[in-house]
This record gives C-alpha cells, structure tokens and sequence, in this order.
C-alpha cells in the first residue's frame, strides 16, 4: 500500500515538472518561441533577427528547411551601401538538385523575392563597367547578376525567371562550346537561343574560347591546374611551356572567343570572368594587350570605382540559404575571416579551400563533365600541399 502511494506522488510530481517546464518552454524567453508560430511569423522573426546589425549568429538561426516555401514580407527602404556593387554568381538553376554547383529554382525565386523586398537594385555590365572604369553613380545597393559557363538550363529555367521580373543579367560563355553539340560536357546554349535572350536584357561576355579546363602541368602529371594560370606540360615536346607560349596560347584563345562573341552579338566592350577564378599577372597582362579591362574572379567581396579584376560572391550551389545570402549582402558583403598569407598563389586563387576535396571524391563522373564541381570554382593546386613548392618560391609564372 504505502509503496503504492509512493509510486503516485513520484508520478504525480513528475507530472507537475514536466507540466511547468513545458509552460516555460512554451513562453520562457529564449528564441524557442519559434516553434510556436506560423510560417509568416517566421519570417517576420527572420526579418528581425536579420534587421539586426551584427547579424552573422543570427544567419545560423535561419530555418534552412522550405523557406523557399515562405512569404516574404517588403520592408521599408534602407541603403545598404552606396558607390559599391555586389556582383552575384551562378552556375545552374534548375527546378530539381542536380548536383552541388547547382541552385534549385526554388532558392532562386526566393533569393530574388527577398532582394526585391529588402531594396537591392539590378544593374547592367555596362552600368558596371561605367561604375568600375569612371565612377559613372550606381544605384544603392546596386547588384550585378552573372551565370557562367553557357549552360541550356539557364535557357530552361533561370532565363525565364529573370524575364518575367525584368531583372538584367550576364552570362559568361565558354565560346567554342556554344551550339556545338560534340563538345563534351553538359549541354550549352545555341547561338538561337542567345540572340532570343540578348533581345531581353541578357548580356554575353568571354569565358574563354576553349580554355576552361585543368591540365597537367608536369611530366608525371601528378600536379593539375587551371590553363589559363600558367605555362602547362606539353606531352608532345616533353617539357614545359615558355611563359612566352604560355603569353601566345592565352592571348590567341581570349582573343578567338572576343572575335567570335562580338561578331555574334556586337559587343563594344570586352569583359573575361577567369575559369575557376584562376589566372595570374601574366594572364591580367595579356587581358590589357587584349584591351579587356574589366575581369572577374570568383573571390567574394564588394566592388568599388577601380576594382578592375572583380569580386563575386557565389549564389548558387546546393548549399545556398537565401535567407542568409541576403543577410550578407545587407552587410555589404564583409571581407572573410581567413588568415593572411604572403604566398603569391593565394592571391591568384580564389574560392574556399577543401571544397574541392570533399566534392571530388563523391561526384568524380560530375567532375569531369561539370566545369565548377562545387560552384565556387576551387582550386586544384591546393590540394597537393607541401610537393608543389615553386609558386611559394616564384610565383605563379615560373613554372
Ligand atoms: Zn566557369
């Protein structure tokens, strides 16, 4: 009998605890009031969390599940920043996750309602390049949308996004790939559907005639790297190129793919956004003999009046959080926490290391066909570490 009772009150207490724990957990004043509201209370919370001004921990908060799926509220009107231009970078947008450099259509049209919302302004090449070259104003919080490598899902699918909100963009084309069907890889855009897009705001640039490729560059080719970094291993000659071969082969490639796009499309200015974000000062010397002035690379940041060899910062890939690419570009995209080092190749190279790595070995087949594996055109080099020495010593021509 007594064990009986004392069974119950254990129960009983037990209750109660769980009963006052549950009304703390429902109206206590940490941030779990989140899992008490609707979906627009949601955002509205996110708009909040996002609204304040040393926002990154929040960013993490961000319920990264379906908010594609969410409303987005307008808020009112805020400079974000002035005389500077956030340049955002794509690969493909396609309505299901094909790989890990692709964005799904879902994240797309959210990260488009929610720079319509927050104020951000869409601006031309030419407005960019008026801005980088003379300082020609640009709106607040001025963005520049580019999708590289010429892919017909940007036909399919992004395309069609950007004309229904009239929103400008370029697309960087691997020249010799366009409506050539042998060339291998994933499928490009034909020069029919280009003139189709040109006619509605979108803007053709160079993303080199043939080059955007990684090559051995020694005999046992154990050390790969992008072509238009530096001299590669000629097979054939059993020996490397001159920097001076190295200087023709590039210079006869951009100038293959400028020729080319200019006649197609009747360009009159020339801009090149560097495969893999790679290149080095010989390659940004032939761009100038080239009279390509304004280049761009695949490092994030924010672009001001001079910025010739521009930042971007990379807007697609399966890992993409809308939400907190806004919150980024809000901040005015601030510089990476990464250590400083005085290596010559870490200023040619952009993009975050070990992505490459981590995708490489999991999606070998989607390597080879796919330009950008991991979206942020990582570098190969890298990963070879401590053998290869001779860019630490010489820099990036010296091979
Ligand atoms: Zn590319």
């Amino acid at each position: 009998m007594w064990k009986k009772m004392k069974w119950l009150s254990i129960a009983i207490v037990g209750l109660v605890v769980i009963l006052v724990a549950s009304q703390f957990w429902t109206h206590g004043t940490s941030g779990r009031k989140l899992n008490n509201v609707t979906p627009v209370s949601v955002v509205n919370q996110i708009n909040v969390s996002l609204n304040k001004p040393k926002a990154d921990s929040d960013a993490v908060n961000i319920p990264t599940t379906d908010t594609a799926l969410l409303p987005v509220k307008t808020v009112p009107y805020k400079s974000y920043y002035r005389n500077k231009v956030i340049v955002l970078m794509y690969h493909e947008v396609t309505p299901e996750q094909i790989d890990s450099g692709t964005v799904l259509s879902s994240k797309f049209k959210r990260q488009l309602a929610l720079m319509k919302a927050y104020g951000f302004k869409y601006i031309t090449m030419k407005q960019y390049t008026d801005f980088i070259l003379k300082g020609t104003p640009v709106p607040d919080n001025a963005v520049l949308m580019t999708f590289d490598d010429g892919y017909e899902s940007f036909y399919q699918y992004a395309y069609p996004i950007l004309k229904e909100n009239n929103i400008p963009a370029t697309m960087f084309l691997i020249a010799n790939t366009v409506s050539n069907p042998k060339h291998p890889g994933i499928p490009k855009v034909s020069w029919e559907q280009i003139a189709d897009m040109h006619k509605n705001g979108i803007d053709f640039y160079n993303h080199t005639f043939d080059s955007h490729v990684i090559v051995p560059v020694n005999a046992s080719h154990s050390v790969k790297r992008p072509t238009l970094q530096g001299p590669i291993y000629l097979d054939q000659l059993k020996r490397k190129e001159t920097i001076d071969e190295f200087k023709a082969r590039v210079k006869k490639d951009l100038s293959q793919a400028q020729t080319l796009i200019k006649e197609k499309l009747g360009n009159d200015m020339d801009v090149l956004a560097f495969p893999y974000g790679s290149f080095s000062k010989t390659t940004l010397d032939v761009c100038k003999e080239l009279g390509i002035q304004i280049t761009f690379t695949v490092k994030p940041g924010i672009n001001k009046k001079g910025q010739l060899n521009g930042f971007r910062v990379n807007a697609g890939g399966d890992k993409n959080n809308p939400d907190a690419l806004i919150q980024l570009m809000k901040n005015g995209v601030p510089e990476p926490k990464v250590k400083k080092t005085r290596s010559p190749f870490d200023l040619m190279n952009e993009g975050p290391v070990g992505t490459f790595l981590k995708i490489l070995p999991k999606q070998p087949d989607r390597y080879q066909k796919h330009e950008h594996p991991s979206g942020k055109d990582d570098i190969v080099i890298r990963l070879k570490g401590k053998s290869d020495s001779f860019e630490r010593k010489n820099g990036a021509d010296a091979a």
